[in-house]
């Protein structure tokens, strides 16, 4: 991706310098009930009405990543939609046991006016936000049948025309997210439920750079470039040595941990925090609070 590199590079091209910008993380499989709190397809859709109500817009995640908007300093009230695991209920509206009709996040965003006006939507590639998928088959339905219901609900059947449609891009998170649920996990010592364990480059690299090889396949060279740390966990090495040092193998523009804060112009781009769904905000009011506490920064 020549051009997208390019633009990279331009390092006087930033964010401006009052400008606080929430990137918030949703969970397709958080669906324990109808509520707010309980479901993060029926929170999104009501923070999706906040943020129009506010008066925010949309931020496309690989503008974000790049800190541009055509050629000019990212300014103004903007937000940032990641979605992570990439489970079939970011694209697909299906039943669920729990909830009834579930619509999925991509249905979701594509009825929000919010999503007329995303910024840096132009840019080759971009979409109007990224769902950060886990890349090994073996591990998808070892994690549906253990932590899901067994149905079939982590495919990647639909992530190239996902990939196209540039509502939600296909990110990367991970081969197999260390994951618990799985026998073996690509860790020298077999270390699961951590991603501070990634701390080697044949490590990092089968985690990230095969899991990139996969995406570009499965997508026909539409994923978007862009890493979701599992877990949020940002180790020492992958940040400050595989990251900056290995562009060329892993080919990413960022990474997302789940740190709490906004991103700002001093952020780490190895390290960009995110708000977690169900972690830094349960409600409603959580969520105003959220984008109150940012004040005229944002
Ligand atoms: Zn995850």
């Amino acid at each position: 991706m020549p051009f997208l590199k390019n633009l990279f590079k331009k390092k006087s091209l930033s964010i401006h310098q009052r400008v606080a910008i929430p990137v918030l993380c949703y969970h397709g499989s958080q669906i324990g009930g109808t509520a707010y709190s309980q479901n993060d397809h029926a929170a999104m859709e009501e923070d999706l009405r906040y943020l129009l109500r506010a008066q925010y817009r949309l931020i496309s995640p690989l503008a974000l990543a790049l800190r541009q908007e055509n050629d000019t300093p990212l300014t103004g009230k903007l937000v940032c939609i990641t979605f992570d695991d990439g489970t079939d209920f970011d694209y697909l509206d299906q039943e669920h046991q729990n909830a009834g009709f579930v619509k999925s996040f991509h249905t979701i965003l594509s009825q929000s006016p919010l999503q007329n006006n995303v910024a840096g939507k132009s840019l080759p590639n971009a979409a109007s936000s990224v769902g950060f998928v886990i890349a090994s088959e073996a591990a998808r339905q070892t994690i549906d049948q253990a932590c899901l219901l067994g149905r079939n609900q982590l495919c990647d059947s639909w992530w190239r025309e996902c990939a196209q449609q540039s509502i939600i891009g296909i990110g990367n998170h991970s081969w197999d997210h260390t994951h618990e649920a799985l026998d073996i996990v690509h860790q020298a010592d077999n270390i699961k439920g951590s991603f501070h364990a990634i701390n080697t480059y044949p490590d990092a690299n089968q985690q990230i750079r095969a899991a990139q090889d996969y995406l570009d396949t499965i997508t026909g060279g539409c994923a978007t470039p862009l890493f979701a740390y599992p877990y949020g966990h940002a180790s020492d090495y992958l940040v400050n040595e595989y990251f900056p040092n290995y562009e060329k193998e892993h080919r990413q523009l960022a990474a997302f941990s789940t740190d709490g804060k906004p991103v700002t112009r001093d952020s780490n781009i190895w390290a960009l925090p995110r708000y977690v769904c169900g972690q830094h905000w349960h409600s409603p009011e959580e969520f105003r609070k959220l984008f109150s506490d940012l004040g005229d920064r944002s």
